[in-house]
């Protein structure tokens, strides 16, 4: 297969309110496409029980964290629920050139920021089947403190706002249909003829298609 090294890795940009299922959904596609590389942010929030430093996030102190945004080391950064996250640039960029596609699971604000610079991301937004439904799963997490919960129930509002700037829309009401839904908006992005065009580029040419002909 050759490629002409321009971008022919999609990038997807995951958004939802914190206990939409968001990660469960993510982690259950990376699993069935492990081609698909999942960016690990840099965060201030606390670790929670089981996560360790590089696999969920790269877990820092505000000061490290604003020295880096300050550098332009960030692709995007926001403060979400009272703490600093960040998409690493150089990571991003680097893959999206070899032709990796690449997942960012942030929040609205940075999905405005790389849709600015990536108009060809592909927006999806984990809506939940209802309230009480994102309250139970929030609580039956049990991860985070009761102050914690209350606080990311309030702002799920003003997330879920925001969906429409999302190309695609999940219900996760049903994990299986949820998750199979992700992975058909996964499969099609792949089809579109700009990527099948720069990952097929030989192909193209021998069939005498120029991606520019209108
Ligand atoms: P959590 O603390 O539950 O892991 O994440 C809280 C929120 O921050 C989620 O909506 C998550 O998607 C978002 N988030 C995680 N990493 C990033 C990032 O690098 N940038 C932005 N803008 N949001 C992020």
């Amino acid at each position: 297969m050759q490629t002409n090294n321009s971008t022919a890795g999609s990038l997807f940009v995951v958004a939802a309110p914190s206990g939409a299922g968001k990660s469960t959904l993510v982690n259950a596609l990376l699993a069935q496409e492990p081609a698909i590389k999942l960016s690990i942010s840099y965060t201030t929030r606390p670790p929670r029980p089981g996560e360790q430093d590089g696999r969920e996030y790269h877990f820092t102190t505000p000061e490290d964290f604003l020295a880096r945004k300050a550098q332009g080391e960030f692709l995007e950064s926001a403060e979400v629920h009272g703490n600093y996250y960040g998409t690493s640039r150089i990571i991003i960029e680097d893959q999206m050139r070899s032709g990796t596609d690449v997942l960012l699971e942030i929040d609205w604000q940075g999905a405005q920021q790389v849709r600015k610079q990536f108009p060809g991301a592909v927006g999806i937004f984990i809506l939940p089947p209802s309230i009480p439904a994102l309250e139970e799963r929030l609580k039956k997490r049990g991860q985070d403190e009761p102050h914690v919960i209350t606080k990311r129930i309030l702002a799920a509002g003003g997330e879920m706002a925001h969906s429409p700037e999302f190309e695609y829309v999940i219900i996760n009401q049903d994990f299986a249909t949820a998750l199979s839904e992700l992975n058909a908006i996964v499969k099609a992005t792949r089809c579109r003829f700009a990527q099948q065009a720069t990952r097929h580029y030989e192909l193209f040419a021998q069939l005498g298609i120029h991606a520019n002909a209108n």
